[in-house]
């Protein structure tokens, strides 16, 4: 009797268990569904249970070799199909074992402490939970190429970051490599330029008197044209000092310099400190009568600034002898014998008085 089913089955012990077949009306008659003959069964025993039909799985059976009705009937539809197309009988198979597989419930297997590895091969296992790794596999996948792109683009960041540093370091570096290049190319110009200056009267010294000489006697032997040296040298300037004292003495000489350079009026022309008192002007490309002007021009503008010189025997004022020497292409002429005429010009306008300027043609 269906009533009688809980109190049975609740009964059963440890060592039982249940195989259900079709069950669906008792002899009073009463009937009960598939499903509510299951579930009435699992409500009232622990012990396993296991069936053979499809619609009992998942619903409380450990499992077993299930039968599908569906594939059941699909199986059967298929057969009569082939019959009723004309296929003749004997080439119709006859199905033992087509529709039916082992398959188990996963829940009840682990809850009836079955192992699973004494299963049949290939059986089917329902409600088995996945695997972690199998669940999340395509997450983790995810997970794993986020990381793997995000990895790359921090390496890339970084070395981008680092190649821009070093480009920024190297630029830096260049332009203060440029930077520095430049102030030593100053301070070396600042130097050659301080080389060639004398340091009390800033015009130009003996050593690049010495090397512009030398030029313009190369460009007047190639030139063919005149070149011009004169050599000034102040008058009793030992007594000066004597009497002014050795600070006045260089004042006079800056003046007499910057009277000198004031003279120097063509950007080929030069004046330069010679010796002591003394002090050179190169003018290429100047005539005989041009030098002569020039050279009384500047004796009379030493005079004209009328720079008291008491102990002098020519007056009261500070006055230059001029020595000039002309020298023609014609003739060959080297450093001596331009600096030679030049001296014996001075020294003819020294003996014949001084202040005086005295011009020599080679
Ligand atoms: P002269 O008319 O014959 O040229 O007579 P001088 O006295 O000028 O001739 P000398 O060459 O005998 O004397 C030149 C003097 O110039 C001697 C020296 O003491 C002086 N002297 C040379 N250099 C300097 C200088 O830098 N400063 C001063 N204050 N005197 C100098
Ligand atoms: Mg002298
Ligand atoms: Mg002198």
């Amino acid at each position: 009797m269906l009533k009688d089913i809980p109190k049975l089955v609740s009964e059963l012990n440890e060592n039982d268990l249940i195989y259900i077949l079709t069950f669906n009306r008792d002899s009073d008659n009463n009937f009960i569904s598939y499903t509510e003959g299951i579930e009435m069964i699992v409500k009232y025993t622990n012990v396993p249970i296991y069936g053979s039909w499809d619609f009992y799985l998942n619903k409380g059976i450990v499992g077993g070799k299930i039968t599908a009705g569906f594939l059941q009937g699909a199986t059967a539809a298929k057969q009569a199909l082939q019959f009723l197309k004309g296929e003749p009988i004997d080439n119709i198979d006859i199905i033992l074992d087509g529709a039916s597989e082992y398959m188990f419930d996963y829940h009840f297997l682990t809850r009836n402490n079955v192992n699973i590895n004494e299963l049949p091969k290939d059986s089917i296992i329902i409600n088995r939970p996945e695997k972690f790794l199998e669940k999340y596999q395509s997450v983790l996948l995810n997970i794993f190429v986020s990381l793997f792109i995000l990895v790359l683009a921090i390496l890339y960041k970084a070395k981008q970051k680092e190649s821009s540093m070093r480009a920024n370091y190297t630029q830096r570096l260049e332009s203060k490599v440029k930077e520095r290049t430049i102030k030593l190319k100053e301070a070396n110009q600042k130097l050659e330029w301080l080389s060639n200056i004398d340091g009390l009267t800033q015009i130009f010294n003996r050593r690049y008197f010495d090397t512009v000489l030398s030029q313009e006697l190369l460009n007047h032997q190639k030139s063919k044209e005149t070149l011009v040296l004169m050599i000034c040298d102040i008058d009793y300037f030992k007594r000066y000092n004597d009497t002014y004292g050795h600070l006045a003495g260089d004042d006079c000489i800056k003046m007499v310099a910057s009277i000198l350079k004031a003279h120097c009026k063509k950007n080929t022309e030069i004046v330069a400190r010679y010796g002591g008192e003394e002090f050179a002007l190169i003018m290429p490309k100047t005539s005989h009568n041009e030098a002569k002007e020039r050279a009384e021009a500047i004796r009379l503008s030493i005079a004209d600034k009328a720079l008291p010189h008491q102990s002098s025997d020519l007056g009261d004022f500070v006055s230059i002898s001029i020595g000039v020497a002309v020298m023609n292409a014609t003739k060959t002429t080297t450093i001596e014998n331009i600096i030679g005429l030049a001296d014996e010009a001075l020294y003819k306008s020294k003996n014949s008085g001084r202040n005086k300027t005295t011009v020599k043609s080679n």
